[in-house]
Order: C-alpha cells, then sequence, then structure tokens
C-alpha cells in the first residue's frame, strides 16, 4: 500500500498550471493536517487496509507541500504513522519549491522521516521562470541544493519543464548541463501543455503565444534521453530518470498499478478495479471533514475493458513495457523502430514513447 497527500496550496498560480490548488499568502497548515488526519482514520476500517502491515512509500504532492509548517508536516507523518506503520526503509517523499528550502526547514523536514526531495526548478533561463510565474529565481536553486544536501537529502529529484514557446530563447541544452551539474539522483522532465483554464492557455487562444511545435517537443524530449543516458541515467518512464537504484518507489507504483490511497483535496485512490477521488476545492473538502461528513466526490469500479486498457497504458510508459500476447502483434511498431521485444516483453523505444497515445489507441 501506497499514500499520497495531496497538499493544495500555493502562493501564486503559475501560468501554464490547472491543477487543483488554492492561492494563500498564509497557509492554514493547522486545519490542513488536521482535516487530513481525519481522512485517514476514516480509512481505517476500509477492506483495502485489511492486513497491511505497513506502508511502503509516502508522498506529499501538490501544490507545494514545502508551505505547510514544517512542525505541522511532523504532526501530520506522526498521525499517519500513529495508525499504520511506515516499512522501516519507506520512501517519504516531498515536493519543494527552492524558496522554501532553509537549513531550519530542511532539518525538521528530516526529523520528520522525510528521505526524498522533489524540488520543482523548470528552468535555469531567467525569462523562462519569470513566464512561467514562478516564485523563485535561479541561484535559489543551487542554494537550495546545498542546504538540502548539508541538510542529509541523499535522494533528490529535479523537476525540469520542456518545449517553451521559441520567443524565451531558453536553451534546453544548457539547462540539462546545470541541472546535472547539480548532481541529483533522480530528473522528472515534463513538456509543456496548454491547458486553456490558465493564463497561458489564454495568451495562446488570443495568439499571443505561440506553443512549441511537435517538431521540437519531440527534438527536446530525443536531447535529453541522450544526454541524461550518456551521464549515467537510466530513462526508466516517458517522463523519468534515474540513477542505478534511484528509481521514484511511490510513482513507480503507480505505473505497477499497485494499491495506492489519496488524502486531501482532489486526491485519488486506486485499490485494484476501484477509484475514488475527493472534492478537488480546499474550502468543500475542509468544510466536509470539519462536518465529519465524506470528502469523497466520486467513485467508480472499472471494468475488463478500462482494467486493460490502464495496463497498457500505464506499462508501456516504463521500461517494463507489456507481455506482447497484450498487443496481438507489434511487429510493426518495432519495424517502425517505435518498440523493442525483451523477451515476451514489448518495450517502447524513446520515439515510441513520443506517439504513445497513438499507438496505445491502435491496440485491437
Ligand atoms: S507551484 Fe506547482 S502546483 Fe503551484 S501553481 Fe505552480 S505548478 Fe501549480
Amino acid at each position: 500500500m501506497h499514500l499520497y497527500v495531496h497538499v493544495p496550496f500555493c502562493t501564486r498560480r503559475c501560468s501554464y498550471c490547472d491543477f487543483a490548488i488554492a492561492v494563500r499568502r498564509e497557509v492554514p497548515s493547522r486545519d490542513f493536517v488536521q482535516a487530513v488526519l481525519g481522512e485517514w482514520a476514516r480509512w481505517q476500517p476500509d477492506p483495502a487496509l485489511e492486513g497491511v502491515p505497513g506502508l511502503r512509500t509516502l508522498y506529499f504532492g501538490g501544490g507545494t507541500p514545502s508551505l505547510l509548517d514544517p512542525g505541522e508536516l511532523a504532526r501530520l507523518v506522526d498521525g499517519v504513522r500513529a495508525l499504520r506503520a511506515l516499512d522501516h526503509d519507506a520512501e517519504i517523499t516531498l515536493e519543494a519549491n527552492p524558496e522554501n528550502v532553509t537549513a531550519a526547514a530542511v532539518a525538521a523536514w528530516r526529523a520528520a522521516g522525510i528521505n526524498r526531495v522533489s524540488l520543482g526548478v523548470q528552468s535555469f533561463h531567467p525569462g523562462v521562470l519569470g513566464w512561467m510565474h514562478r516564485t523563485h529565481d535561479v541561484p535559489a536553486v543551487q542554494r537550495a541544493v546545498d542546504v538540502l544536501r548539508t541538510g542529509g537529502i541523499a535522494d533528490l529529484s529535479l523537476d525540469l519543464i520542456f518545449a517553451v514557446p521559441d520567443f524565451l530563447g531558453r536553451d534546453w541544452a544548457s539547462d540539462l548541463d546545470q541541472a546535472l551539474g547539480l548532481a541529483p539522483e533522480h530528473l522528472s522532465l515534463y513538456g509543456l501543455t496548454v491547458e486553456p483554464a490558465t493564463p497561458l492557455g489564454r495568451w495562446t487562444a488570443r495568439a499571443e503565444v505561440v506553443p512549441a511545435d511537435d517538431d521540437r517537443y519531440a527534438a527536446e524530449f530525443l536531447l535529453a534521453h541522450e544526454r541524461l543516458g550518456s551521464a549515467g541515467f537510466e530513462h526508466y518512464e516517458v517522463s523519468n530518470y534515474g540513477r542505478p537504484g534511484h528509481r521514484a518507489r511511490h510513482n513507480s507504483a503507480y505505473w505497477r498499478r499497485a494499491p495506492f490511497i489519496g488524502l486531501g483535496p482532489s486526491a485519488h485512490s486506486g485499490l485494484g478495479r476501484r477509484r475514488r477521488w475527493n472534492l478537488p476545492a480546499w474550502a468543500a473538502y475542509h468544510r466536509a471533514a470539519m462536518a465529519g461528513s465524506s470528502v469523497v466526490e466520486q467513485e467508480e469500479l472499472l471494468d475488463d475493458a478500462q482494467v486493460r486498457l490502464e495496463d497498457l497504458y500505464l506499462g508501456l510508459r516504463t521500461v517494463e513495457g507489456v507481455r506482447t500476447d497484450l498487443l496481438g502483434s507489434a511487429a510493426a511498431w518495432r519495424d517502425a523502430g517505435w518498440a523493442a521485444s525483451r523477451g515476451d516483453r514489448t518495450v517502447l523505444t524513446p520515439e515510441g514513447w513520443l506517439r504513445l497515445d497513438a499507438l496505445v489507441r491502435s491496440v485491437p
């Protein structure tokens, strides 16, 4: 069993972001922790937790979890642990923004049990950070990494965004080199997507911004594959790279369809065929939690076709791939250079990953 906690607070909305967040100058850490611990208590009698001795991973995502008061974060980890043990070697990840990383905060995070930090860097280009409405500047990234390392965080992941519009003049190769210069154990690289209900969506609709075209998206994706591969990183999932022994264990559980519970506004849970997700808005979630009523927005049971589609889609995202007999035949994919055979499995190549959605849709 794996546990995810969605911390919805941010101090400002990034120009491309359509996540379920609550923009707050002052973060209501105490109220949040109380609501989430209440939700965790209500999960305990659920059959999905029956016989589960301990949690393999715990992941604080957001939003900006590093905005939580460190003392309240520690109370949250303790409260989770009080009801269900964490494995002795559990991976406990905190997503952090560089400007929140201080020596005092890192000491408190370590004391709370955090052993992995995923740092939202996005770019080393000042113009790109400003355009994205990020709240940190470039020097803050190096400072944050130094403070995290000094504070004892041995497992560090950096997030970067590629395929930003041409007019920003971003040098992707240089950003990759600067990221490598910080010696992370793991990197997550996401292509910029235009969501309609965001500032970027509006700029694009008004033709003020022209998104990067497919050719540049592909060129940057493939450049990252080559450069990070040469630097000793394994490209183990379409968006993720790890040094040997440093794959993200929590996210890997999603791709294996292992059972997970999500707490907090908008969080999803996946338990075999069961899918459940929470009220997305912080105010509604908090109101329901305080009233002792359900914070669940909806629940559904996947049918056989949905399970099969999920197996295909998630499996093909990773270097584990899927059993070839589930695909019918993958000969055409192999001939095109989009897939390779590994024993009885088919694994997509980076060229195949660029066509992931279309390939999954083409499976009979
Ligand atoms: S910090 Fe992350 S969650 Fe918050 S607005 Fe920016 S992209 Fe969205």
